[in-house]
């Protein structure tokens, strides 16, 4: 019998590729640049599963002409780039990599507003390129002056994996922590020690905002113009979610007219950011290029669940981390016909 097809629209762990020829013929695209909607849709029309990233757009149209395509392994924990209710209908799997990113996104996350907090990229620069040197001062009560946790309140929007390990962080640094998400978690809120707050609330008390909730139609520009106004002007906004969940014009217009002090972004509406784009002008905001889950640990833990989600497939199992939990009511898993 021939081995089903799949297309990894970017290159994982050899082990990984090794493991997972067991059950595939595997073709990976090797180069650093994602391939084209073009490009996607071609190895999508031959192939039997595909292994996705964010960047790649699997919308209805390149699903509707992928005739062979029973199993989607999305390398992420976000699946907004998959048209989910198209796959569904069409008896199409989709898998993500929940959990083993929660450190590392979660760190990430920690990392920025720290950043933030402290301005070390700023400090950074100043010692690197000489501003320091050309000052004369080696010492200064005034110089780079930055906020501290101890005592602070930490709003944490979207209380899931990553949301209740940053609330831990919170918590061992002696802050107050508060949350916002669609249902209260009392277990969580005793066994933590934080407070469920609505989300107007927990904008007006917060001098940190940590965003962790999925893009979906409801968090789509979550975070516009009136939600910044309702920020302390001293409070810092951080985002490892997505880039959409806060509006970008209403987020330049938030920091070039005070009503927030700081934002650490690791995610944007438009990736890559474009060069020389508002937001790189202020001093305040510190930048990463979507990296929350970049660890060695949390990329392989991806690679090794991604192939765990096609392995089971293909033995015709319910793959352990199934997005669309309904898709069994319109297919069986497996590659039989
Ligand atoms: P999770 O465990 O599913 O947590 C998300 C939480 O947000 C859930 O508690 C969810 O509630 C809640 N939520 C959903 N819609 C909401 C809404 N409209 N208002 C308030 N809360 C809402 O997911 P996770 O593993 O923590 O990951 C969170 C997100 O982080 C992912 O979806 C992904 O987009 C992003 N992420 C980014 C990176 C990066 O590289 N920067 C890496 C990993 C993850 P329900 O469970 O009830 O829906």
């Amino acid at each position: 019998m021939r081995k089903p097809k799949v297309f990894i629209t970017r290159e994982l762990f050899p082990e990984v590729i090794k493991k997972l020829e067991e059950y595939y013929e595997v073709e990976v695209w090797d180069r650093y640049q994602e391939p084209s909607y073009e490009i996607l849709l071609e190895k999508a029309k031959t192939v039997d599963a595909l292994v996705t990233l964010v960047s790649d757009n699997i919308d209805c149209n390149l699903l509707k002409q992928a005739k062979n395509l029973r199993i989607i392994a999305q390398y992420a924990v976000g699946y907004n780039n998959i048209d989910i209710d198209c796959a569904t209908k069409l008896g199409i799997y989709v898998t993500n990599t929940p959990g083993v990113l929660t450190e590392a996104t979660a760190e990430l996350a920690w990392t920025l507003l720290m950043a933030t907090a402290r301005r070390i990229v700023l400090a950074d620069h100043f010692v690197r390129f000489g501003e320091w040197w050309r000052l004369k001062t080696a010492w200064h009560p005034h110089m780079l002056l930055g906020i501290e946790l101890k005592g602070k309140t930490l709003g944490i929007i979207g209380f899931g994996r990553i949301g209740r390990r940053v609330a831990e962080f919170g918590k061992a640094f002696g802050m107050r922590v508060i949350y916002y998400d669609v249902y209260r978690n009392e277990k969580a809120e005793e066994e933590l020690g934080v407070e469920y707050k609505p989300l107007e609330e927990l904008l007006r008390e917060s001098d940190f905002v940590s965003i962790h909730v999925p893009l979906t139609k409801e968090t789509y520009h979550m975070i516009g113009e009136k939600e910044l106004k309702m920020m302390k002007p001293t409070a810092i906004i951080i985002n490892t979610a997505r880039g959409p969940v806060i509006d970008t014009q209403a987020l330049v217009k938030a920091l070039k007219e005070g009503w927030i002090a700081g934002a650490g972004l690791d995610v944007f509406e438009q990736e890559p950011l474009p060069e020389n784009h508002e937001l790189t002008a202020f001093k305040n905001v510190v930048l990463a290029p979507h990296i929350g889950s970049a660890t060695y640990e949390a990329r392989r833990g991806m690679a090794e669940l991604v192939a765990e989600n096609l392995i089971a497939f293909a033995k015709g199992e319910i793959p352990p981390t199934l997005v669309n939990k309904e898709v069994v009511n319109v297919r069986k898993p497996g590659f039989e016909k």
